[in-house]
């Protein structure tokens, strides 16, 4: 199907648009392509906030809000980040990765279900009030278009993606990528044509602001989180779960380890003394280690 084909029957097909937006700068591109290119009373947007987000970007999303002059609906998962995390007794990590599962992939199933009158009940998340009251707009059995901000360039799984597909399996759903193609720069240009500021967590040297910290965290992050005043919080609310169930935030090491670990390694790089290329190849591996499982579009 060529482009202007696709556009019309996404334009006439649907009776919504499902956008979900963390803050990142990919699903702030998506938000920013529906609203100049679809009927924006059908646009529906929302922020699962799991309370493991940087205050940064939770004051990024009422700016979005503000500048954007479109309602983002706030969902809060039944349970936090830090209940999950005390319930559970360990902490997520690469191999079991429930917390993008449990926190952001089940509630935004549930939304999804219920908007189309798949489900009464409502068990994963605790807005019921602002679902009900979308779906009381919507008509009867709703056709529901879910739009994402997935990227082709992020990894070679998303490189196999289309730009549309009918009835997803995982939300059973529509779904369509209209930045699949762009990359970071188109991205960040596009913001900037649209007079949208980034998030300011990119300007500090991150590379992810879903969560803060992601349990994929990058060594500048972590820097940030032990170096920089305006993460405090977000470090002892940390080190304060850690202490509760007696685990470790990263599969090896606590969060003060990992940052010990770094500033040995970056005193061993500035003496060029110890910094041998063992040492070389265990921090690149550390790194690929979590580069390799790559994110899911609910986390950016
Ligand atoms: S952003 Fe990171 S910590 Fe947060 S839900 Fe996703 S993988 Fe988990």
């Amino acid at each position: 199907m060529k482009n202007n084909e696709l556009l019309n029957k996404i334009k006439s097909d649907y009776d919504m648009y499902y956008v979900a937006v963390s803050g990142g700068k990919d699903s702030t591109a998506t938000l920013l392509w529906c609203l100049d290119n679809l009927p924006k009373e059908k646009i529906k947007v929302f922020f699962i906030d799991i309370g493991n987000e940087s205050t940064i970007t939770l004051d990024y999303i009422r700016y979005l809000e503000q500048e954007l002059k479109h309602r983002i609906w706030r969902i809060t998962p039944k349970k936090t980040f830090s209940e999950l995390i005390l319930e559970k007794k360990f902490f997520p990590s690469p191999y079991a990765r429930f917390c993008t599962n449990l926190l952001k992939i089940e509630p935004a199933k549930e939304i999804l279900n219920i908007l189309k009158g798949k489900k009464k009940n409502i068990e994963n998340i605790k807005n019921t009030d602002q679902i009900i009251k979308i779906k009381n707009s919507l008509p009867k059995n709703p056709k529901i278009l879910v739009i994402t901000g997935v990227r082709a360039d992020e990894s070679l799984t998303r490189s196999k993606y289309s730009q549309y597909d009918k009835n997803n399996p995982l939300t059973q759903t529509d779904v369509f990528r209209p930045i699949l193609y762009w990359s970071v720069e188109d991205v960040f240009n596009y913001l900037k044509e649209k007079k949208i500021k980034p998030n300011p967590l990119y300007e500090m040297g991150c590379s992810r602001v879903g969560c803060f910290p992601c349990i994929f965290a990058k060594e500048k992050e972590i820097k940030l989180l032990f170096e920089n005043q305006n993460f405090e919080y977000d470090r002892k609310r940390i080190i304060l779960l850690e202490e509760k169930i007696g685990r470790k935030f990263f599969i090896h090491k606590s969060l003060k380890e990992k940052y010990n670990y770094i500033k040995r390694n970056e005193k061993k790089e500035n003496l060029s003394l110890f910094n041998t290329s063992k040492d070389k190849e265990k921090e690149k591996k550390e790194d690929t280690d979590i580069c390799t499982v790559k994110g899911f579009s609910f986390c950016e």
